[in-house]
Order: C-alpha cells, then structure tokens, then sequence
C-alpha cells in the first residue's frame, strides 16, 4: 500500500496507461486478498485458483462476491487485525440483518482521496463551502466520506446533517455555503422551502449540487424531473454521484455531466448478465466492483445489486477513464412486462411528471410468470386528474397499462414513510 497519490493524474493518461497502472494495482489487490483475507484465501484454495495466474483478461475466472456472503462470512473479510480498524459502518444486508464493514486509517485515506478526486471532477475547489444535508453519524459511511473528501480538497464543511428545512435555511443564510451535498428529493424540498420563506434559493449563492442516493438521470442520461426541478429552482448545477460502503469508491459526473467518472487507480467495474456474463460498453446490466487498494475489507468482483452501463467514449473534460451511467434500478426490483423489462424508477419518472400526484407507490405481484402484475396507488392534489388519464399518460411513455387507485394522501404516506427506512418506500415487492 504504497503512496496514494501516485496515479493522481491516471484519469488523463491514454487508455494504455490505464490499463497498465490498472493491470499492478489489481494484481497487487490479488496477492493482498489471497494473503490477509480468510474468505478469499480458503474461496481460492477450495477452488483451485491460483491467482498469479488471474489479469485483467481473465478476471472472469474469479467468482462474484455477494451481499449475502458477506452477510454469511461477515468476519472472515476482515483482513487485518482488530487494532488496524478505525472505524466500523453498517451497510444493509440482503436479508434485513446489516454487515459490518472495517476501514483502516488507510482506508479512510483512501476514501478522502476517492471523494477528493471526485469533487475535483465535478468543479469543486479549496474555496468552497459545502453544506452537508446527510448524517455523518448512524453508522453510515457516506457523511464522513464527503466530509474528508471536502477537507482533503481544502474546502470548509457545514455539516448540518439530517436537520430540519428551517435549520439549513438559517445555516445558508448566515454561513453562505457555495454547494449542497444531499439526497436530491429533499434538495427539491430545501429548494422551495427557502422560496416560501422569501430567501430565493436561486439567489442563496449556491452554484453546485451533489446528489446522492437517487438517480438524476435516465437510460439516454437526460434530466429525471427531480433533476430539472433542481436546476430550476436553484439555478446551480446539479452532479450526481454514486458508491456503496462495500465498494468504498464513488463515481461522481464531471462538468460534462455524461455519467460517473471511474477513478482507475481505485476500482475496476464490470458490468455483467444474469449469467453472469461481462458485458460490453454500452449495455445494461448489473455493476460489479474491485475495489483495489482497500486494507480493511478487500473485495473481488463484488456484485452491487444496481444495474447500470459503462460508457467508453472520451469524455468532454478531457479524462479518459470509463464512466459509470445512471443507476436505473436495483437489479432485484426488475419487473416483467409483456415480454419486456422495466424498472420502478422508469414509472416513477413518468409519475413525477404529473404535476396533480402529489404521492405514490407501487406494488407488483407475479401472477403469472412471463408477467408481473403492477398496480399503482396514487394521491392527487387536483380533483380533476382522472384514473384514466394517469394511465393512458404511463400507457404513451412505457407501454404497459398497469391498474391505478386514485386514494387518500394520507393512506399513501402511511405507506411511503411509515417503514423505517432511509429512503422513502415506493416499491412493494408481493412477488
Ligand atoms: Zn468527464
């Protein structure tokens, strides 16, 4: 574990130099796994792999890592000894039960300059004040991650956290902060609070959004409502980021806006089919994730449930590393249609743009098994908007016709919010 910042410049170099640089760091992460990890050093023992022998070619040859082996073998990823980890987060599991994963001081470093080299992308600098609207506690690893990414760049950080709308008013007010980190759904929210409050948010000084937790984009990588709606109200420019505990990398969109930028020296991504097949740029399928360097919990090939593509072409800021597109769904909430597949974000997206739904959920059962039967539950603010006309605008978007309720506010929030969760709750899963 060398000098982090070696490869800072990576981005920029030709694809060879990529590949190259890329090509020890993973064979290095190789020996590292196969050294200090009891999961990976009994996985390669058992099946015969000798992984000298495993490059970038025939990384295929390594097994996935899943959620749920690290929920089954949680301990034996630990690769160092208990007084090398400086700090432990939890990260939800597949069955409910959440794993734990270690990060070094190394690590931390490491994180610091992944989010570093990120926010560089995406324009930000010493001179920024950057108000963070996620929680730096609660064993999540996302709030510490901004916060020494920020300080890594030399910037100042507000961090206000999980607190209330009037709260990040009077914070924006008197600190003036020059970007908003947060989930974009509550910047929306933010955003007209400080309109209703007569302190415009177009005119509050800040220039640069950083979205995380929900996508911006979709497939074509144009504006989801939320993502216009920001830019609007606003009028700062709004970047989306990306990354897990587990994969402890992030992919955050440069100035270009094009999709995520991929650090080389920090992760390699492969995108793969439900057979487990990589894919080629371009197609959409599910992201896989080395992420090299790590000390702590060092992981191959680590299966992260969101499906995505990988983008190939040179991109507009000039770096040349792959970048990662939006994140069009969890791979598990996949639904089938009349021979076709959608995700939930693609109906959600549809919805957002009826400006009299003021809530929703789905649900979706399986009653037979080429097709799911969706139903969506919705609320509206204008009497007005009919069953019929939500369904016929979803019908021109996605074509599928799925059975809309038209119910009462209140029935749709219990259900959307009710769940303790992060996140609102919008997809009920009866499969
Ligand atoms: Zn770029």
């Amino acid at each position: 574990m060398k000098d982090l910042h070696i490869y800072r410049k990576i981005e920029f170099a030709t694809p060879k130099k990529i590949r190259e640089a890329q090509e020890k760091l993973f064979k290095e992460h190789l020996a590292y796994c196969y050294k200090n990890s009891s999961y990976y050093h009994s996985l390669f023992k058992k099946r015969k792999l000798n992984f000298k022998a495993i490059t970038l070619d025939n990384i295929s040859l390594l097994p996935f890592t899943e959620k749920k082996d690290i929920e089954k073998y949680n301990d034996d990823f630990l690769a160092v000894g208990p007084k090398d980890v400086v700090d432990i987060v939890l990260s939800s599991g597949s069955t409910g039960k959440p794993t734990k994963i270690s990060y070094t001081e190394f690590d931390l470093k490491r994180l610091a300059y992944n989010e570093e080299q990120s926010f560089l992308g995406c324009g930000l600098t010493s001179k920024d004040t950057v108000l963070l609207t996620c929680t730096m506690d609660r064993c999540f690893v996302a709030g510490l991650a901004y916060f020494l990414g920020v300080r890594a760049l030399g910037g100042s950080t507000i961090r206000n956290g999980l607190n209330s709308l009037e709260s990040h008013l009077e914070v924006i007010k008197r600190m003036r902060p020059t970007a908003i980190i947060g989930v974009p759904s509550f910047l929306r929210k933010l955003g007209l609070h400080l309109d209703a409050q007569g302190f415009l948010a177009k005119k509050s000084g800040i220039l640069k959004l950083v979205c995380i937790g929900e996508p911006l984009r979709d497939k074509n990588l144009k504006f989801l409502k939320v993502g216009e709606d920001l830019e609007k109200i606003w009028k700062a420019k709004v970047y989306s980021t990306y990354s897990s505990s587990e994969i402890v990398s992030t992919f955050c969109e440069c100035a270009a806006q094009a999709g995520g930028h991929l650090h080389p020296d920090l992760a390699i991504v492969e995108i793969v089919d439900d057979s487990g097949r990589v894919l080629p740029f371009g197609e959409t399928g599910e992201v896989v994730v080395t992420p090299l360097r790590v000390q702590g919990m060092p992981l191959l090939r680590f299966k992260t449930g969101d499906v995505s593509f990988l983008i190939e072409k040179t991109c507009a800021c000039g770096r040349k590393s792959l970048r990662l597109g939006p994140i069009l769904g969890r791979k598990k909430q996949m639904m089938k249609v009349c021979g076709t597949t959608l995700y939930p974000q693609a109906i959600y997206s549809c919805l957002e743009e009826i400006a009299a739904i003021s809530e929703y959920y789905i649900t979706v059962t399986s009653e037979e098994e080429l097709s799911d039967n969706i139903e969506i539950y919705v609320a509206v603010n204008n009497p007005s908007c009919t069953e019929k006309e939500i369904q016929e605008r979803i019908q021109a978007h996605l074509r599928l016709r799925p059975k809309i309720f038209i119910i009462e506010e209140e029935l749709v929030k219990e259900q959307v919010y009710s769940q303790n969760s992060r996140k609102p709750v919008r997809f009920i899963d009866r499969r």
